[in-house]
């Protein structure tokens, strides 16, 4: 027998709708690639994305159309989301730090038909044109009046005059809440860019699992600032949770270094963050060197790749702000876990619970996780067991857009992270490494992750990366390499010895590189494939 309350699709539209109609007065603030901040509230930002559709109906925009935007978090990026998604079509967002190369694969394969780019990536646009031609119209993200006095591009044209002569009275169509909304392409580390087609239902059931205090707690007192980018997993889910919730929303633009995010955080009265660690180091650079405080930052999540202890520890004891340590990846929309301690945890001794706390946490409801051996078997959640970890549920990629080869979750439906991890009796998860990046020695598996954690906190150590190199003992070893922080010393003797008691006696790293830099993905992750190639004929004993 089927229930008999009402059918209502969930829809990406209503979040905004319902912001409009209930916090209409509640700001979002932007601040722009051309310099200067835009502010206006809910209401009229619902009012935009209207007049959006309008235009995106004007230019031939079909149901299911992509729409690619090549843009920072702004307001206009956030209308984006609305507009597109509104009226049935797919809003692409493409990461613009990935090579040419990648962009045009990514286009080409998403067969954007707009796409919709900041005046700092018109040289970019300009370049990937000439490559993709099923791109229809590029348009600036911006006034007439910073449109470019002469560009390779066809007829540009830009947002604001689209927008002009349309009606703020567009009444959001309804479908199916398996409808298409977004689209992002993971960012390849491992192989081709692959496309996750994220739904309304998915979009809008992430956005209130997100919400939840356990989760990442947004509130209407909330100000919320994504530092992650709008082309990154959709800000992490933060355009939809903040009108979902009703926050106050501030995009920051272009500016990410320390000090303009200090500035930002400080005028709007932001109360809670998101970003990648490398973000919060260069924050942490900052506001040691200038010895500012936060007036109303809380906390802040940190995803994307382990967050260092050391820098959870300094947020905390040195800024007052609480780091809370969150986990997923593109295919999972992306939270699958978040590191919130349980009742019977603050019992525990205060290094206990940061200990806890260092892990990537426990799942969300809505996703399910277990982790297996090689041969699939489920493996114990006793904190110690490592395995693959598999998880499911309603925003996990079910398929890949446009795959060729579908079909890539287990038999009985679970989808395979790349991710090796620990799950503990309470639920917590540890990710141990990137199943490519385990390092087997002996027959025994090495966390590479652990060991950057430990490098990490020795004060002479800027940035640290530990990869397996080739052992004619142990088939492969750990190599640490490492970016010593500026006018720091210290020997690769001292560093070695800095693990000693730390880790199991196999574990510590047999060698040491300095290096200038890290190779980094366009998402700011180490790139070890790169780490490898530069040191593959390393040979230690
Ligand atoms: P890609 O898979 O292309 O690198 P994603 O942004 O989807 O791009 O990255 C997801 C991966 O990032 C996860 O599978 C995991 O390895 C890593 N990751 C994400 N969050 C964390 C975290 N909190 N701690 C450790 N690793 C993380």
């Amino acid at each position: 027998m089927l229930g008999l309350m009402m059918h209502a699709p969930l829809r990406v539209a209503a979040l905004l709708e319902h912001a409009a109609k209930w916090h209409a007065d509640t700001e979002i603030v932007s601040r722009l690639p051309e310099g200067g901040l835009f502010r206006y509230t809910y209401a009229a930002a619902d009012a935009r994305a209207r007049r959006l559709a309008g235009a995106l109906g004007r230019l031939g925009v079909q149901p299911g159309d992509r729409v690619g935007t090549l843009a920072w978090n702004t307001h206009r990026h956030f209308e984006l989301y609305y507009g597109v998604a509104g009226i049935g079509a797919v809003c692409h967002t493409i990461n613009p730090r990935l090579f040419a190369e990648q962009l045009v694969y990514i286009i080409n394969h998403a067969r954007d038909r707009v796409i919709f780019f900041d005046s700092t990536f018109l040289p970019l646009a300009e370049k990937l044109a000439p490559h993709c031609p099923h791109v229809e119209e590029w348009i600036l993200l911006a006034g007439p009046e910073h449109l470019p006095a002469t560009t390779t591009l066809p007829g540009l044209r830009s947002y604001e005059a689209l927008l002009a002569p349309e009606m703020a009275d567009y009444e959001w169509p309804t479908f199916d809440e398996n409808t298409a909304c977004s689209l992002c392409y993971t960012s390849g580390t491992t192989d081709q860019p692959k496309g996750v087609l994220y739904s309304h239902r998915s979009t809008v059931l992430h956005a209130l699992a997100i919400s939840l205090p356990d989760a990442l707690g947004c509130s209407a007192l909330d100000v919320v600032l994504p530092v992650v980018p709008m082309f990154h997993v959709n800000a992490w889910g933060f355009p939809y949770m903040a009108p979902l919730n009703g926050a106050k929303l501030v995009l920051p633009g272009p500016g990410l270094d320390g000090a303009s995010l200090f500035e930002l955080f400080e005028s709007e009265k932001v109360t809670f963050s998101a970003g990648v660690p490398t973000i919060w180091l260069g924050l942490l650079q900052f506001m040691r060197q200038s010895g500012h405080r936060f007036s109303t930052l809380k906390r802040t999540v940190v995803g994307g790749s382990a967050c260092p202890p050391a820098l959870m520890e300094a947020f905390e004891s040195e800024l007052g702000v609480t780091i809370r340590h969150a986990w997923g990846m593109t295919e999972t929309s992306p939270l699958g876990t978040a590191g919130v301690l349980k009742a019977n945890q603050l019992a525990l001794p205060l290094a206990d619970q940061k200990a806890v706390l260092q892990k990537q946490g426990r799942v969300l409801f809505g996703v399910d996780m277990k982790i297996v051996d090689d041969a699939g078997q489920a493996l114990p959640h006793d904190g110690v067991a490592f395995g693959d970890l598999l998880v499911r549920g309603p925003w996990v990629v079910g398929d890949y857009y446009g795959d060729p080869n579908p079909g890539h979750l287990t038999a009985d439906g679970w989808f395979r992270t790349g991710d090796v991890a620990t799950i503990d009796a309470a639920g917590f998860m540890q990710i141990t490494d990137r199943s490519k990046d385990v390092i087997k020695s002996g027959g025994e598996w090495i966390s590479s992750i652990e060991l950057e954690n430990l490098a990490v906190g020795h004060p002479a150590v800027a940035e640290a990366a530990v990869i397996g190199v080739a052992s004619r003992k142990w088939a492969e070893r750990p190599l640490l390499i490492v970016v010593r922080r500026p006018s720091h010393e210290v020997s690769a003797e001292e560093l070695l010895a800095f693990f000693e008691g730390k880790v199991a006696r196999f574990w510590e790293p047999d060698a040491v590189e300095f290096v200038d830099q890290l190779p980094h993905t366009a998402t700011g992750k180490l790139l070890k494939t790169q780490l490898r190639k530069d040191f593959a004929g390393y040979e230690v004993p």
